[in-house]
């Protein structure tokens, strides 16, 4: 049940804590639904401490249903939508997925696990990405997929909160019992004293910088170990991605550089040339089922474990705390009500 000061108001105060991916949708929805919202930070704007600054920012919820549950399929669809409506200069080029020939059975295994896929031979592959050309035999493209890059879309995502009448406040970690009106805690892996069951899990990344390859959209390479990924990025950049792995220190191994960097190499070696621009490591918060969760307290609501799917999750995840907040709409298989 809503807390008896809410009824009084009609519409109570929102103040969001963490401006990371999920902060930053809840923020902009409530605020869009004209809620007087404040969205607290505790970083300054470069957002250095969020795990979204470290992400890929691919929204692939086909892809990732090869190793996902239905509910981030279903979540992950309808974001898309919302992506599309509220920030409708999102890029949508699709995935391609691709193998190299000793990976075959990796191949023919993502394909049966996943849908919304068409299967592409040499030549289009080539028409689709001219980079690759003749590299591959065979892709798999998934044509409704979109990828943002977090660094340039937070900022974007901030500035639509303040043009929908929201407030940002940076360096501001403001004590929960001191916020009048509803708190929505969205700080990620620093909700732990709230969630002891939350981890970290650690993900390693390295952006490279050549002109000698251009790239359209994001690029998955099947491997044995990790799914990894190139993502096409501003100024002749490109991420490599991403390690996962059940520790939560933030450094990167050289294992890890080693296997990122093949993998890109395989891909085209050009990559061979590219000057390195970052090595760096972000820990995804996430529960013991890897799923997220919408935990409500009376006016306290927590929205974490976003795991390795905040940006496809976030703007969905938004849509039904408000839809509980407006309407006292319950999503069973999301939402935990104390
Ligand atoms: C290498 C890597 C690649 C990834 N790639 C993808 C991808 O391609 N697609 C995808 O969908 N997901 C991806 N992810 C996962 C995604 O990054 C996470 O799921 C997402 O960032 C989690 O967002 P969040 O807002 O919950 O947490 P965060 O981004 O960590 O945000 C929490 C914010 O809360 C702030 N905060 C904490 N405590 C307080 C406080 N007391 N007061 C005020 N502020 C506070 C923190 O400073 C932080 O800014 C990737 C992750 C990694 C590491």
């Amino acid at each position: 049940m809503l807390h008896k000061t809410w009824d009084r108001r009609g519409t109570p105060p929102i103040a969001v804590i963490g401006a990371g991916i999920a902060g930053a949708w809840q923020a902009l929805l409530f605020a869009k639904a004209g809620h007087e919202v404040t969205l607290h930070e505790r970083d300054n704007d470069a957002m250095t401490q969020a795990t979204s600054h470290w992400a890929g920012g691919m929204l692939a919820p086909w892809c990732e249903s090869e190793v996902s549950e239905p509910l981030v399929t279903r979540l992950g669809l309808r974001s898309l939508a919302l992506w599309r409506e509220h920030a409708p200069d999102t890029p949508f080029n699709g995935s391609l997925v691709v193998a190299h020939p000793r990976d075959r059975s990796d191949f023919e295994r993502f394909a049966r696990m996943t849908s919304g896929h068409q299967r592409l031979q040499r030549d289009d592959v080539s028409k689709l990405e001219p980079s690759l050309d003749g590299r591959f035999r065979e892709a798999l493209f998934f044509p409704d997929e979109g990828h943002v890059e977090p660094r340039r879309v937070l900022p974007e995502l901030h500035a639509r909160i303040r043009a929908a009448g929201g407030r940002i406040e940076f360096g501001s970690a403001p004590e929960t019992t001191h916020i009048d009106g509803l708190e929505i805690d969205c700080r990620g892996l620093a909700a732990r004293d709230a969630f002891p069951d939350l981890r970290g899990v650690k993900g390693e990344e390295i952006i490279v910088e050549t002109d000698e390859i251009v790239l359209s959209r994001p690029i998955r390479i099947l491997h044995p170990r990790w799914p990894l990924y190139i993502i096409p990025r501003e100024r002749n950049r490109f991420m490599i991605g991403a390690t996962s792995i059940e520790r939560e220190d933030d450094g990167v191994s050289v294992r890890s550089t080693l296997e990122l960097l093949s993998a890109a190499y395989a891909v085209h070696p050009a990559f061979g040339e590219a000057r390195i621009v970052e090595i760096g490591a972000g820990l995804r918060p996430a529960f013991p089922d890897n799923l997220p969760r919408i935990a409500i307290d009376k006016d306290h609501i927590a929205v974490n474990g976003l795991y390795r799917h905040g940006f496809l999750l976030a703007p969905a995840l938004a849509e039904l705390t408000l839809g509980y907040v407006a309407r006292g709409e319950i999503d069973n298989e999301v939402m935990q009500c104390k």
